[in-house]
Protein backbone atom coordinates (compact mmCIF):
# COMPACT_ATOMS: atom_id res chain seq x y z
CA UNK A 1 0.00 0.00 0.00
CA UNK A 2 1.21 3.36 -0.89
CA UNK A 3 1.25 5.96 2.03
CA UNK A 4 3.07 9.00 0.19
CA UNK A 5 -0.28 10.93 0.27
CA UNK A 6 -0.80 10.20 3.89
CA UNK A 7 2.83 11.49 4.78
CA UNK A 8 2.22 14.35 2.74
CA UNK A 9 -0.70 15.31 4.72
CA UNK A 10 0.72 14.49 7.94
CA UNK A 11 3.91 17.07 7.08
CA UNK A 12 1.97 19.93 5.87
CA UNK A 13 0.27 19.69 9.42
CA UNK A 14 3.39 18.81 11.02
CA UNK A 15 1.46 15.30 12.73
CA UNK A 16 3.87 12.95 13.59
CA UNK A 17 3.16 9.90 11.20
CA UNK A 18 3.82 6.20 13.63
CA UNK A 19 4.72 2.99 10.75
CA UNK A 20 3.81 -0.05 12.02
CA UNK A 21 2.73 0.65 15.60
CA UNK A 22 1.74 -2.12 18.11
CA UNK A 23 -2.10 -1.46 18.42
CA UNK A 24 -2.15 -3.79 21.78
CA UNK A 25 -0.31 -0.28 22.99
CA UNK A 26 -3.93 1.30 22.34
CA UNK A 27 -6.55 -0.96 23.35
CA UNK A 28 -7.07 -2.02 27.17
CA UNK A 29 -7.02 -5.57 26.02
CA UNK A 30 -3.81 -5.22 25.46
CA UNK A 31 -3.90 -7.94 22.78
CA UNK A 32 -3.21 -6.90 18.61
CA UNK A 33 -0.67 -6.46 16.19
CA UNK A 34 1.26 -3.47 13.85
CA UNK A 35 -0.83 -0.80 11.44
CA UNK A 36 0.51 0.35 9.40
CA UNK A 37 0.16 3.47 9.59
CA UNK A 38 -1.32 4.96 12.90
CA UNK A 39 -1.98 9.09 12.80
CA UNK A 40 -3.51 11.68 15.55
CA UNK A 41 -4.44 14.34 13.87
CA UNK A 42 -4.76 18.05 15.85
CA UNK A 43 -7.14 19.24 13.77
CA UNK A 44 -10.51 18.86 11.99
CA UNK A 45 -9.06 20.00 9.03
CA UNK A 46 -5.88 17.22 8.97
CA UNK A 47 -8.58 14.56 10.02
CA UNK A 48 -10.50 15.27 7.09
CA UNK A 49 -7.80 15.06 4.33
CA UNK A 50 -6.61 11.97 5.94
CA UNK A 51 -9.57 10.58 5.51
CA UNK A 52 -10.73 12.02 2.14
CA UNK A 53 -7.30 10.17 0.92
CA UNK A 54 -7.97 6.89 2.44
CA UNK A 55 -11.19 7.29 1.30
CA UNK A 56 -10.02 7.98 -2.39
CA UNK A 57 -6.99 5.44 -2.95
CA UNK A 58 -9.30 2.82 -1.21
CA UNK A 59 -6.62 2.70 2.02
CA UNK A 60 -8.95 1.34 4.99
CA UNK A 61 -9.19 3.32 7.98
CA UNK A 62 -10.19 3.00 11.77
CA UNK A 63 -11.51 5.59 14.15
CA UNK A 64 -10.07 4.29 17.47
CA UNK A 65 -10.81 6.43 20.42
CA UNK A 66 -9.37 5.02 23.95
CA UNK A 67 -9.88 1.42 22.41
CA UNK A 68 -11.32 -0.05 25.55
CA UNK A 69 -14.33 -1.68 23.32
CA UNK A 70 -11.93 -3.50 20.86
CA UNK A 71 -9.75 -6.33 20.26
CA UNK A 72 -7.57 -5.94 17.47
CA UNK A 73 -6.11 -8.94 15.69
CA UNK A 74 -2.85 -10.42 15.97
CA UNK A 75 -1.95 -9.56 12.41
CA UNK A 76 -2.94 -5.66 13.26
CA UNK A 77 -4.56 -4.06 10.59
CA UNK A 78 -3.31 -2.98 6.92
CA UNK A 79 -4.44 0.41 6.84
CA UNK A 80 -5.11 3.29 8.70
CA UNK A 81 -5.59 3.91 12.69
CA UNK A 82 -6.72 7.60 12.50
CA UNK A 83 -6.47 8.13 16.90
CA UNK A 84 -8.97 10.39 18.38
CA UNK A 85 -6.61 11.60 20.92
CA UNK A 86 -6.72 14.17 23.32
CA UNK A 87 -5.66 16.75 20.91
CA UNK A 88 -9.65 16.55 20.72
CA UNK A 89 -10.32 16.49 24.24
CA UNK A 90 -11.61 20.27 25.22
CA UNK A 91 -14.43 20.07 27.57
CA UNK A 92 -16.80 23.74 28.31
CA UNK A 93 -19.74 24.58 29.68
CA UNK A 94 -22.16 25.90 27.20
CA UNK A 95 -24.97 27.37 29.52
CA UNK A 96 -25.87 26.62 33.14
CA UNK A 97 -26.70 22.90 32.52
CA UNK A 98 -25.22 22.19 29.17
CA UNK A 99 -21.03 21.24 28.38
CA UNK A 100 -19.63 20.47 25.20
CA UNK A 101 -17.36 17.79 25.21
CA UNK A 102 -14.80 17.16 22.48
CA UNK A 103 -14.60 13.68 21.02
CA UNK A 104 -11.29 12.47 22.28
CA UNK A 105 -12.14 13.57 26.26
CA UNK A 106 -12.17 10.84 28.33
CA UNK A 107 -15.29 10.38 30.73
CA UNK A 108 -13.22 10.53 33.43
CA UNK A 109 -12.48 14.26 33.09
CA UNK A 110 -15.78 15.07 31.33
CA UNK A 111 -17.44 13.58 34.97
CA UNK A 112 -15.15 15.71 36.75
CA UNK A 113 -15.85 18.62 35.29
CA UNK A 114 -19.53 18.04 35.70
CA UNK A 115 -19.09 17.47 39.12
CA UNK A 116 -17.23 20.46 39.49
CA UNK A 117 -19.89 22.59 38.34
CA UNK A 118 -22.19 20.90 40.11
CA UNK A 119 -23.96 19.03 37.14
CA UNK A 120 -25.69 16.29 38.02
CA UNK A 121 -26.62 13.41 35.04
CA UNK A 122 -23.53 11.74 34.39
CA UNK A 123 -22.41 9.84 37.60
CA UNK A 124 -23.04 6.52 35.89
CA UNK A 125 -20.66 6.96 33.36
CA UNK A 126 -17.83 7.90 36.37
CA UNK A 127 -15.45 4.55 35.57
CA UNK A 128 -16.36 3.50 32.23
CA UNK A 129 -13.06 3.83 30.60
CA UNK A 130 -13.54 5.38 27.20
CA UNK A 131 -13.35 8.82 25.50
CA UNK A 132 -16.73 11.02 24.68
CA UNK A 133 -16.85 9.59 21.19
CA UNK A 134 -16.22 5.74 21.79
CA UNK A 135 -19.24 6.21 24.78
CA UNK A 136 -21.51 7.98 22.23
CA UNK A 137 -20.87 5.73 19.69
CA UNK A 138 -21.42 2.77 21.34
CA UNK A 139 -24.44 4.20 23.60
CA UNK A 140 -22.28 3.31 26.44
CA UNK A 141 -24.08 2.95 29.64
CA UNK A 142 -24.32 1.72 33.56
CA UNK A 143 -26.18 1.17 36.42
CA UNK A 144 -29.51 2.35 35.10
CA UNK A 145 -28.19 5.46 33.11
CA UNK A 146 -26.65 5.79 29.40
CA UNK A 147 -25.50 8.44 26.90
CA UNK A 148 -28.69 8.39 25.92
CA UNK A 149 -30.21 10.19 28.79
CA UNK A 150 -27.57 12.78 28.32
CA UNK A 151 -26.64 13.35 24.92
CA UNK A 152 -28.53 16.70 23.64
CA UNK A 153 -26.92 17.11 20.60
CA UNK A 154 -23.55 16.03 18.39
CA UNK A 155 -21.20 17.45 15.52
CA UNK A 156 -19.73 15.33 13.41
CA UNK A 157 -18.22 14.52 10.06
CA UNK A 158 -20.52 13.24 7.82
CA UNK A 159 -20.16 11.06 4.82
CA UNK A 160 -19.04 13.78 2.40
CA UNK A 161 -16.83 15.17 5.21
CA UNK A 162 -18.78 17.82 5.97
CA UNK A 163 -19.02 19.08 9.35
CA UNK A 164 -22.60 18.75 10.37
CA UNK A 165 -24.90 18.62 14.12
CA UNK A 166 -27.27 15.57 14.64
CA UNK A 167 -30.29 15.91 17.33
CA UNK A 168 -30.28 12.94 19.78
CA UNK A 169 -33.23 11.99 18.26
CA UNK A 170 -31.34 11.69 15.01
CA UNK A 171 -28.36 9.33 17.04
CA UNK A 172 -30.90 6.38 17.09
CA UNK A 173 -29.28 5.38 20.72
CA UNK A 174 -30.77 2.47 21.63
CA UNK A 175 -28.73 -0.57 23.99
CA UNK A 176 -24.89 -0.45 22.70
CA UNK A 177 -26.40 0.69 19.81
CA UNK A 178 -26.33 4.27 17.65
CA UNK A 179 -27.04 5.60 13.94
CA UNK A 180 -22.82 5.60 14.24
CA UNK A 181 -22.76 1.37 14.43
CA UNK A 182 -24.54 1.73 10.59
CA UNK A 183 -22.25 4.66 8.37
CA UNK A 184 -18.70 6.26 8.63
CA UNK A 185 -19.79 9.35 10.10
CA UNK A 186 -17.39 10.56 12.76
CA UNK A 187 -18.05 12.23 16.27
CA UNK A 188 -16.47 15.51 16.97
CA UNK A 189 -17.99 16.80 19.71
CA UNK A 190 -20.90 15.83 22.64
CA UNK A 191 -23.64 18.73 24.20
CA UNK A 192 -24.58 16.86 27.67
CA UNK A 193 -27.54 18.08 28.94
CA UNK A 194 -27.45 17.81 32.48
CA UNK A 195 -29.41 19.32 35.64
CA UNK A 196 -28.20 21.22 38.70
CA UNK A 197 -27.32 19.47 41.83
CA UNK A 198 -25.44 19.23 44.72
CA UNK A 199 -22.24 18.96 44.34
CA UNK A 200 -21.08 16.74 47.36
CA UNK A 201 -24.64 14.42 46.46
CA UNK A 202 -22.83 13.80 42.42
CA UNK A 203 -19.12 12.79 44.86
CA UNK A 204 -20.56 10.85 46.63
CA UNK A 205 -22.69 8.44 44.10
CA UNK A 206 -19.73 9.16 41.37
CA UNK A 207 -17.40 7.35 45.02
CA UNK A 208 -20.46 4.67 45.18
CA UNK A 209 -20.71 3.41 41.61
CA UNK A 210 -16.45 3.70 41.10
CA UNK A 211 -16.38 1.33 44.60
CA UNK A 212 -19.17 -1.25 42.77
CA UNK A 213 -16.74 -0.84 39.91
CA UNK A 214 -14.03 -1.94 42.16
CA UNK A 215 -15.74 -4.85 44.01
CA UNK A 216 -17.27 -6.61 41.15
CA UNK A 217 -15.27 -5.95 38.08
CA UNK A 218 -11.64 -7.79 37.77
CA UNK A 219 -10.15 -4.24 37.40
CA UNK A 220 -7.15 -5.58 37.60
CA UNK A 221 -6.64 -7.46 34.02
CA UNK A 222 -6.53 -5.90 30.93
CA UNK A 223 -9.97 -6.83 29.43
CA UNK A 224 -12.69 -4.76 26.88
CA UNK A 225 -15.36 -4.72 29.51
CA UNK A 226 -18.34 -6.66 29.46
CA UNK A 227 -17.66 -8.80 26.37
CA UNK A 228 -21.54 -9.58 25.55
CA UNK A 229 -24.50 -7.51 25.48
CA UNK A 230 -27.06 -8.29 28.03
CA UNK A 231 -29.94 -10.68 26.66
CA UNK A 232 -33.54 -9.56 27.03
CA UNK A 233 -34.61 -10.08 30.38
CA UNK A 234 -31.37 -11.93 31.58
CA UNK A 235 -27.90 -11.10 32.27
CA UNK A 236 -24.50 -12.74 30.51
CA UNK A 237 -23.06 -13.13 33.39
CA UNK A 238 -25.79 -15.24 34.82
CA UNK A 239 -26.06 -17.48 31.54
CA UNK A 240 -22.45 -18.06 31.26
CA UNK A 241 -21.97 -18.60 35.21
CA UNK A 242 -24.67 -21.30 34.83
CA UNK A 243 -23.35 -23.21 32.12
CA UNK A 244 -20.35 -23.41 34.37
CA UNK A 245 -17.80 -21.46 32.73
CA UNK A 246 -16.73 -19.24 35.43
CA UNK A 247 -13.24 -19.32 34.94
CA UNK A 248 -13.23 -21.23 31.30
CA UNK A 249 -9.72 -20.45 30.26
CA UNK A 250 -7.80 -20.75 26.50
CA UNK A 251 -4.28 -19.76 26.35
CA UNK A 252 -4.11 -16.79 28.07
CA UNK A 253 -7.70 -15.54 27.74
CA UNK A 254 -9.63 -16.29 30.84
CA UNK A 255 -13.64 -16.22 31.86
CA UNK A 256 -13.19 -13.80 34.61
CA UNK A 257 -13.27 -15.80 38.17
CA UNK A 258 -14.51 -12.40 39.26
CA UNK A 259 -17.51 -11.09 37.07
CA UNK A 260 -18.37 -14.10 34.14
CA UNK A 261 -19.66 -11.05 31.73
CA UNK A 262 -15.78 -9.92 31.32
CA UNK A 263 -12.95 -11.94 29.28
CA UNK A 264 -9.53 -10.86 30.45
CA UNK A 265 -6.09 -11.25 29.20
CA UNK A 266 -3.98 -12.89 32.34
CA UNK A 267 -1.28 -12.32 30.47
CA UNK A 268 -0.29 -12.66 26.83
CA UNK A 269 -3.44 -13.48 25.71
CA UNK A 270 -3.71 -13.40 21.73
CA UNK A 271 -6.41 -12.62 19.53
CA UNK A 272 -7.42 -16.13 18.86
CA UNK A 273 -7.51 -17.17 22.83
CA UNK A 274 -10.12 -14.40 23.23
CA UNK A 275 -12.06 -15.25 19.89
CA UNK A 276 -11.37 -19.45 21.25
CA UNK A 277 -13.14 -18.28 24.46
CA UNK A 278 -15.63 -16.51 23.04
CA UNK A 279 -17.02 -19.13 20.48
CA UNK A 280 -17.06 -21.61 23.75
CA UNK A 281 -19.29 -19.48 25.49
CA UNK A 282 -21.73 -18.66 23.26
CA UNK A 283 -22.12 -22.41 22.11
CA UNK A 284 -22.27 -23.67 25.43
CA UNK A 285 -24.96 -21.12 26.44
CA UNK A 286 -27.12 -21.89 23.98
CA UNK A 287 -26.68 -25.39 24.17
CA UNK A 288 -27.81 -24.86 27.60
CA UNK A 289 -30.26 -21.76 28.02
CA UNK A 290 -31.45 -21.15 24.43
CA UNK A 291 -30.10 -17.68 24.38
CA UNK A 292 -27.76 -16.71 21.91
CA UNK A 293 -25.20 -14.28 23.39
CA UNK A 294 -24.26 -11.41 20.78
CA UNK A 295 -20.94 -9.53 21.10
CA UNK A 296 -20.67 -6.27 22.51
CA UNK A 297 -16.60 -5.40 21.57
CA UNK A 298 -16.01 -4.64 18.74
CA UNK A 299 -13.33 -6.65 16.59
CA UNK A 300 -10.52 -4.73 14.08
CA UNK A 301 -9.20 -6.67 11.65
C1 LIG B 1 -12.86 -2.25 32.63
C2 LIG B 1 -13.89 -1.78 31.63
C3 LIG B 1 -15.16 -1.42 32.07
C4 LIG B 1 -16.12 -1.01 31.15
N1 LIG B 1 -17.36 -0.66 31.63
C5 LIG B 1 -18.30 -0.28 30.74
C6 LIG B 1 -19.61 0.08 31.20
O1 LIG B 1 -19.92 0.07 32.39
N2 LIG B 1 -20.53 0.44 30.27
C7 LIG B 1 -20.24 0.47 28.94
O2 LIG B 1 -21.12 0.82 28.15
N3 LIG B 1 -19.01 0.16 28.49
C8 LIG B 1 -18.05 -0.21 29.34
N4 LIG B 1 -16.80 -0.54 28.87
C9 LIG B 1 -16.53 -0.51 27.42
C10 LIG B 1 -15.96 0.83 26.90
O3 LIG B 1 -15.26 1.49 27.91
C11 LIG B 1 -17.06 1.74 26.36
O4 LIG B 1 -17.76 1.12 25.31
C12 LIG B 1 -16.47 3.07 25.87
O5 LIG B 1 -17.50 3.97 25.68
C13 LIG B 1 -15.67 2.94 24.58
O6 LIG B 1 -14.99 4.17 24.34
P1 LIG B 1 -13.57 4.21 23.62
O7 LIG B 1 -13.16 5.61 23.45
O8 LIG B 1 -12.63 3.33 24.34
O9 LIG B 1 -13.96 3.59 22.22
P2 LIG B 1 -13.10 2.60 21.33
O10 LIG B 1 -13.00 1.29 22.02
O11 LIG B 1 -11.87 3.25 20.89
O12 LIG B 1 -14.08 2.45 20.08
C14 LIG B 1 -15.35 1.84 20.20
C15 LIG B 1 -16.09 2.03 18.87
O13 LIG B 1 -16.38 3.40 18.71
C16 LIG B 1 -15.84 3.90 17.49
N5 LIG B 1 -15.42 5.28 17.76
C17 LIG B 1 -14.62 5.71 18.76
N6 LIG B 1 -14.50 7.05 18.72
C18 LIG B 1 -15.21 7.46 17.65
C19 LIG B 1 -15.47 8.75 17.06
N7 LIG B 1 -14.99 9.88 17.58
N8 LIG B 1 -16.25 8.80 15.94
C20 LIG B 1 -16.76 7.66 15.41
N9 LIG B 1 -16.55 6.43 15.92
C21 LIG B 1 -15.79 6.33 17.03
C22 LIG B 1 -14.70 2.96 17.15
O14 LIG B 1 -14.45 2.92 15.74
C23 LIG B 1 -15.24 1.64 17.66
O15 LIG B 1 -16.09 1.05 16.70
C24 LIG B 1 -15.81 -0.95 29.77
C25 LIG B 1 -14.51 -1.29 29.33
C26 LIG B 1 -13.57 -1.70 30.25
C27 LIG B 1 -12.18 -2.03 29.77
Amino acid sequence: MNYSEIDRICEKYGVEILRDEPLSEYTSFQIGGKCDILVKPDNVDCMREILECCRKNDIKYYILGKGSNVLVSDNGFRGVVIVISSAFSDVRLEDDECIYCEAGASLAKVCAFAKEHSLTGLEFAYGIPGSVGGALFMNAGAYGGEMKDVAESCDYLNENLEIKNMTAEEMMLSYRHSVFSENSYVILGVRFRLCKGDKAEITAKMSELMEKRRSKQPLEYPSAGSTFKRPEGDFAARLIEVSGLKGFTCGGAQVSEKHSGFVINRGGATFNDVMKVIDAVKEKVYADSGVMLEREIEILE
